[in-house]
């Protein structure tokens, strides 16, 4: 147990928060952590389940904290800044856990007050589920954190963020904004549109062959579904803070995709099994690399 600071605020009670203030309780990283959420149920959940020191503002959360996260959805990171910059301590670190970084950081870095810092990032790790309740202790356990400093930050700001995150299970990399934004469009945001578009197709099917896309949804379809339940607010807000480099990489997506089809229709198994051998190698370096595992069906008990 080493505590990295004395005061932790969470602003946003959801997914992220809940897990990191299980997590820093777990490896004993803060003297306290407060919290503040927008809605009165929220809070009151938050204290049901003993989450942190919840307050009923994000003024009084970030008195005196040491280090503040924002966890709210990316399109409110900066009326949430704007709205707690006045009472933040000389010297603490702003930070936030937002899935998109360039338009984080251009609607927060404005209202940091000159005596603060601020260190975005990002922990690649979540589920569909959201709210105080979906957290827990491990989520961010072996799982990357991207430390994607502003130029010109305190290094020593950004090596006490990353023993924090440490301390939280995470294994820390710093990248780029831009770099991390078109990483990200490529693992995570394309391939929850597309997951997205997927299940939307088989809803409309649905309507043609009554329940049989549910009936019979085998595991492909079914990760799509899982997916595809993620949080409406927060996908919104990424695929609309992240336009370029989404739209980047969808252009290539539909590309690709024209050629299987083309492949498809022409009969062209060797193109089509080159490809699928060259993907099944992708997925094998994944599991390699410990982001996840080789059990059938990813794991999953059968209950
Ligand atoms: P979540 O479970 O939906 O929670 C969002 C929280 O933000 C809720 O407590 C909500 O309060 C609060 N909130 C929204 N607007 C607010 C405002 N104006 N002022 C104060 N609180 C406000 O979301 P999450 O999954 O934890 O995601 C939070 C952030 O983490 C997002 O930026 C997301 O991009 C990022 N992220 C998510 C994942 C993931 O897989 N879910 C992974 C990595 C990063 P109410 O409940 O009262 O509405």
């Amino acid at each position: 147990m080493t505590q990295v600071y004395e005061k932790v605020a969470l602003i946003g009670l959801g997914l992220i928060a809940s897990s990191m203030s299980w997590a820093i309780k777990r490896g004993g990283l803060a003297g306290q952590v407060t919290g503040y959420a927008r809605s009165q149920e929220t809070r009151d959940t938050a204290r049901r389940i003993d989450l942190c020191d919840v307050c009923e503002s994000a003024a009084d959360a970030v008195k005196d904290a040491d280090l503040v996260v924002l966890c709210v959805p990316v399109g409110v990171m900066g009326a949430v800044a704007q709205e707690i910059a006045p009472y933040l301590k000389s010297g603490a670190t702003v930070s936030d856990v937002g899935s998109v970084k360039r338009a984080v950081i251009e609607a927060v870095s404005p209202f940091i007050p000159d005596d603060v810092h601020f260190v975005p990032a990002h922990p690649l790790a979540g589920t569909e589920h959201s709210g105080p309740e979906a957290g827990f202790a491990s989520l961010f356990d072996n799982r990357w954190n991207l430390l994607v400093p502003v130029e010109g930050t305190d290094p020593t700001a950004v090596d006490r963020l990353r023993a924090f995150w440490e301390g939280m299970g995470a294994n820390v990399d710093v990248m780029d904004p831009d770099h991390h934004d078109l990483v990200l469009a490529v693992t995570s945001h394309v391939p929850h549109l597309i997951a997205y578009t997927m299940v939307g197709v088989a809803d409309d099917l649905r309507r043609v062959t009554d329940s049989e896309v549910i009936k019979y949804s085998a595991a492909g379809f079914r990760d799509f579904t899982r997916i595809a339940a993620s949080d409406p607010t927060m996908w919104r807000d990424v695929f609309l803070s992240n336009q370029e480099a989404t739209l980047e990489i969808l252009g290539r997506f539909t590309e690709e995709l024209f050629d299987l089809q083309r492949a498809i229709r022409t009969g062209d198994g060797d193109k089509l099994h080159q490809y699928f051998t060259r993907t099944r190698a992708i997925r094998r370096g994944i599991i390699q690399a410990g982001q996840d595992t080789d059990a059938p069906d990813f794991g999953r008990v059968k209950k």
